[in-house]
């Protein structure tokens, strides 16, 4: 493993966890440009956003700059992120979505530059979430990368929850997930954004699928707890082999104690 570490605002450390050089799956993979497109650029860790660490460190300026896909939440934990296309969308606990403005910040998100290096099909039937995650993690080359995961059709139905904005002092995410606004919407078209990520990041980001979702129209969206992914649906992965985290050199996230292992509680509230 290679640390690197850069000198930035708000960027403190860098960590490649896996190079293409140590992966020969793909051929095409390019070496030369992989470190630059095949990055997921995450802001600080999914311990402390569980820890109640809600204030944005990063703007969404600044998080284009790293990727045009991906997801994540709004200072005051207010509301989900979709970026697509290189557009930032908020999805908000009323159920409306929002243009995100480049000086609106982030307090945790993961995003990269999509281009994918694979694509496969779901079965001949159609599948709920966790179906889906089990059939679709079976087909992956290695459960131990990183993918970001694009879908795209017509959903015979989707639910999704956001996270109202947050009050000082701020709960925990286990508290502040309970006030979440859910809506299920049916036979709605639009894009399934997220990632795939191994086990052995837990403490960095959630494990397995985080998925959000953005409507074609971006009327609907949020972070998916359930859908119908329709019969022979095309899954593309972009195999994104470099990690960098952008972790908070400044506020509560300085002061927090991280040391617990929070995965269980990630889990309780992200599914
Ligand atoms: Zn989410």
């Amino acid at each position: 493993m290679n640390y690197k570490f850069f000198l930035g605002i708000g960027v403190a450390v860098a960590i490649v966890i896996a190079g293409a050089a140590v992966y020969t799956g793909f051929a095409h993979l390019n070496l030369a440009d992989s470190a630059e497109h095949d990055t997921l650029y995450q802001v600080s860790t999914i311990s402390a956003l569980m820890q109640g660490v809600y204030d944005g460190t990063v703007t969404v300026a600044e998080l284009k700059k790293h990727g045009d896909f991906g997801i994540g939440t709004f200072d005051r934990l207010d509301g989900e992120m979709i970026v697509l296309d290189g557009q930032v969308w908020q999805a908000k606990a009323d159920g409306t979505v929002v243009p995100a403005a480049d000086d609106q910040t982030t307090p945790f998100a993961t995003v990269t530059c999509f281009s994918p290096d694979i694509r496969q099909a779901t079965p001949d039937h159609a599948m709920n979430l966790s179906e889906f995650a089990t059939a679709m993690a079976a087909q992956l080359p290695s459960q131990n990368m990183i993918y970001a995961v694009e879908i795209h059709g017509t959903f015979p139905s989707v639910t999704v929850r956001a996270i109202p904005g947050q009050e000082k002092p701020y709960p925990n995410m286990t508290v502040a997930a309970a006030g979440e606004k859910v809506h299920t919407y049916a036979n709605v078209t639009g894009t399934v954004v997220g990632f795939y990520t191994p086990v052995f990041i837990q403490d960095l980001n959630t494990v397995g699928y985080h998925l959000h979702f953005l409507s074609d129209d971006h009327t609907m969206g949020g972070h998916i707890l359930d859908m119908t992914v329709p019969a022979n649906s095309s899954v593309e992965y972009d195999i994104t082999p470099y990690y960098t985290v952008a972790l908070p050199t400044s506020g509560a996230f300085t002061g927090t104690n991280l040391t617990a292992n929070m995965s269980g509680a990630v889990a309780a509230v992200e599914q």
